[in-house]
């Protein structure tokens, strides 16, 4: 691993959400309904521009899930979508055109994470194999039983996708343990794809230094919430089908508490937690756009 890797500046977004019940994905959590974010990453990086991971809800998802069987999605997982919260309007924010967005990397299919792909014209798409075979090519409620609905991919995903494993194996040093080894996504260790997979098939997480000069860790949807990660603590059952292998998913999850407990200043992100958007954002004294 680089001894200085290039720093890059990490804001942390919330596009959208649903509600659950907090029982559904937090084993022994309350009954009563609490918000499940969509958070998505916009990485500055110093020479490749503008980076995102993930782009969280978008309108198209409500396109796509007009009719059946894509509206059993809509049903299980019904979404807000603030003006304010609009992924264009956030970057725009922020000085980012979303035309200037060069790369996205996928954490992973669902469409809570890929449903704006559509609106960023000049961007290419990193993923992990075995996410990207294990879904394309499949329709109808093939698809979305696995959370996947193919018409949010851009006509052309195939030409602009670049496979993350096909990228330099790189040693992220004992401390990382056990997390040892990741993918350098970009070719110069500003960021590090590391699997976790469970969730999905692959599951792409980053790690990355700020610009503070702090380590980041983003864990998608290996952990649904801090709490989680922090007792190492299950989804409801529940919730199991939504995961793609279960016991990998388990694993994923005791992996990164035994990463939080030797690193417990380590910021790690789940993609759908309020309390870790929260510190975040208070970390930097950024206001949040709740
Ligand atoms: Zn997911």
């Amino acid at each position: 691993m680089l001894l200085t890797p290039p720093r890059v500046e990490v804001h942390w977004l919330r596009v959208g959400h649903c509600r659950h019940p907090e029982w559904v994905t937090l084993r022994g959590g309350r009954w009563q309904p609490v918000d499940f974010p969509a958070h998505c990453a916009l990485i500055i990086h110093p020479s490749v521009g503008p980076i995102l991971y993930d782009t969280g809800y978008a309108d198209h998802f409500a396109a796509e899930t007009r009719t059946l069987p894509n509206a059993l999605y809509r049903w299980v997982t019904p979404v807000q979508l603030p003006a304010e919260q609009q992924l264009r309007s956030q970057l725009r924010a922020r000085g980012v055109r979303m035309e200037d967005v060069a790369r996205v990397l996928v954490s992973h299919l669902h469409a809570d994470h890929v449903a704006g792909l559509r609106d960023l014209p000049k961007a290419r798409f990193t993923a992990l194999r075995a996410d990207v075979v294990e879904n394309i090519g499949r329709r109808g409620i093939g698809a979305v039983r696995r959370g996947f609905l193919p018409g949010l991919l851009p006509d052309d995903f195939d030409r602009r996708l670049d496979i993350a494993d096909e990228r330099n194996v790189v040693d992220l040093g004992r401390s990382w343990s056990p997390f040892t080894r990741g993918f350098d996504l970009l070719g110069d260790g500003s960021i590090i794809g590391v699997p976790l997979p469970g969730h999905s098939p692959a599951q792409l997480g980053l790690v990355m230094w700020n610009t503070d000069g702090q380590p980041v860790m983003l864990v998608a949807d290996a952990c649904w919430s801090t709490r989680a990660l922090n007792e190492n603590r299950l989804p409801s059952i529940i919730a199991r089908p939504m995961m793609h292998n279960w016991s990998r998913y388990r694993t994923t999850l005791t992996d990164l508490h035994t990463l939080r407990r030797a690193q417990p200043d380590l910021q790690m992100l789940p993609s759908h937690c309020t309390e870790a958007h929260a510190a975040f954002h208070a970390r930097r004294h950024e206001p949040t756009r709740e």
